[in-house]
């Protein structure tokens, strides 16, 4: 029986994963279950899987503590949780570089993360990768493209992967040009053509910026140069990514697009389960179509690459910008377009500093509050 906490259970990915024990009671439970504000939905889960730790970081006024041997409380009840025992592997399914610190208390420690959490690794790349290495933690991507190369890489034997390609939807604007973008709404930009998922990645999903953070993600993850990273648009989300060797053999991942099969993978590697749901039919398609991102009207999809270029803290400062810029979009108080210029420039303007945990977490304030600054109403 593998125990596994989520940080992040009332989320998209959160309750997801939930979905994959409640499928596989005899394997997993939920040792701790972590949320932010949803607190009718955590209780309903507590009362389901009776997790031995729960924890609530934004409780409403009023909240009544549920019946749990151990309960978190208030907003650092992430990083309590991470001190906890209790569960043999975390799910980091918390959105935003708040997942940071946590990822590196939960690698420090020696328990096993199944990453879905990509702004850490964005903001805390080096870092969070020496960690892993260092104590010799796994760290799992949870990520759909991440875990199809990922799954890729299993059959790589002693090769080096020479290229690795990774597919992006394209987005609710896809085929937009710059001019039709500047005027797109918040409620445009939440209906994702092919993921239900939560709101600050659905928006980035439509700007683009997160393939940008993939790319960093998968430049991390997998030890690979920014340059031998290859975004292409496939609008079907069937093939979830490829890895190209020497001898130019291209290996892809394929299926429906379900974010159940990468987390129940992360949950049981080496080892695959029988997931129940739907199976894709080939015969079934009506066609592959893959193309390159629009960097005109996307220049988001561009920054990743210039952010591992730069190193230091600038992926952090990308990340923190773009957060920013995401609240501000969907309170309607910046333009879409400004989403990328304003992220690209508190980028440019971070470049040069020395990455450690305090670097990061001081860029990624510093450009928050660049972002702030320089937001004209939409
Ligand atoms: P979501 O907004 O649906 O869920 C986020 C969860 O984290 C919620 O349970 C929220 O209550 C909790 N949370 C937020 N801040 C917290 C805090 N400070 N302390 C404790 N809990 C907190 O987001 P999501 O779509 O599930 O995405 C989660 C992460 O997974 C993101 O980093 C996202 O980029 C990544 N991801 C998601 C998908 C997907 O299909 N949803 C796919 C790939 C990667
Ligand atoms: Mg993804």
């Amino acid at each position: 029986m593998k125990r596994i906490a989520i940080f992040g259970s009332t989320g998209s990915i959160g309750r997801q994963a939930l979905e994959v024990i409640a499928a596989f009671p005899d394997r997993f439970s939920a040792g701790l279950l972590l949320a932010g504000s949803n607190a009718p939905l955590l209780q309903e889960q507590i009362g389901r899987f009776l997790p031995e730790t729960a924890g609530l970081a934004f409780p409403p006024a009023g909240y009544a503590r549920p019946a749990v041997a151990r309960f978190l409380q208030g907003p650092d009840a992430l990083e309590q949780a991470c001190e906890l025992d209790g569960y043999d592997a975390a799910l980091v399914a918390v959105v935003g570089v708040a997942g940071l610190r946590a990822v590196c208390r939960l690698l420090e420690r020696g328990i096993p993360v199944l990453l879905a959490n990509k702004e850490a690794l964005v903001a805390g790349g080096e870092l969070v990768m020496g960690l892993a290495r260092r104590t010799g933690t796994p760290l799992l991507p949870v990520d759909s493209e991440h875990s199809a190369i990922f799954q890729c890489l299993q059959a790589r034997g002693n090769n080096a992967p020479a290229k690795l390609v990774l597919t992006a939807s394209g987005g609710p604007f896809r085929g937009l040009s710059r001019q039709e973008l500047a005027r797109v709404t918040p409620d445009q930009a939440l209906r994702h053509p092919n993921w239900s998922m939560g709101r600050k990645i659905t928006v980035d999903s439509a700007s683009m910026m997160n393939k940008a953070l993939e790319v960093i993600e998968a430049a991390h993850l997998f030890s690979m140069p920014p340059e031998r990273i290859q975004v292409v648009v496939h609008r079907e989300s069937i093939v979830h990514s490829a890895v190209e060797f020497a001898d130019g053999a291209l290996l892809a991942q394929l299926g429906l697009a379900d974010m159940r099969l990468p987390i129940a993978y992360a949950m049981s590697y080496p080892e695959r389960l029988p997931l129940p749901g739907r199976r894709l039919d080939l015969t079934a398609l009506n066609g592959l179509h893959f193309e390159r991102p629009d960097e005109e009207a996307f220049p988001a999809v561009r920054l990743g690459h210039e952010a591992l270029r730069l190193g230091g803290v600038a992926p952090a400062a990308l990340n923190g910008a773009n957060e920013r810029c995401v609240e501000l979009f969907l309170a309607g108080k910046l333009a879409f377009p400004d989403i990328a210029e304003l992220a690209a420039a508190a980028m440019r303007r971070a470049a040069g500093v020395a990455l450690t945990l305090e670097n990061a977490l001081a860029a990624d304030a510093e450009a928050r509050a660049y972002v702030q600054a320089c937001a004209k109403p939409a």
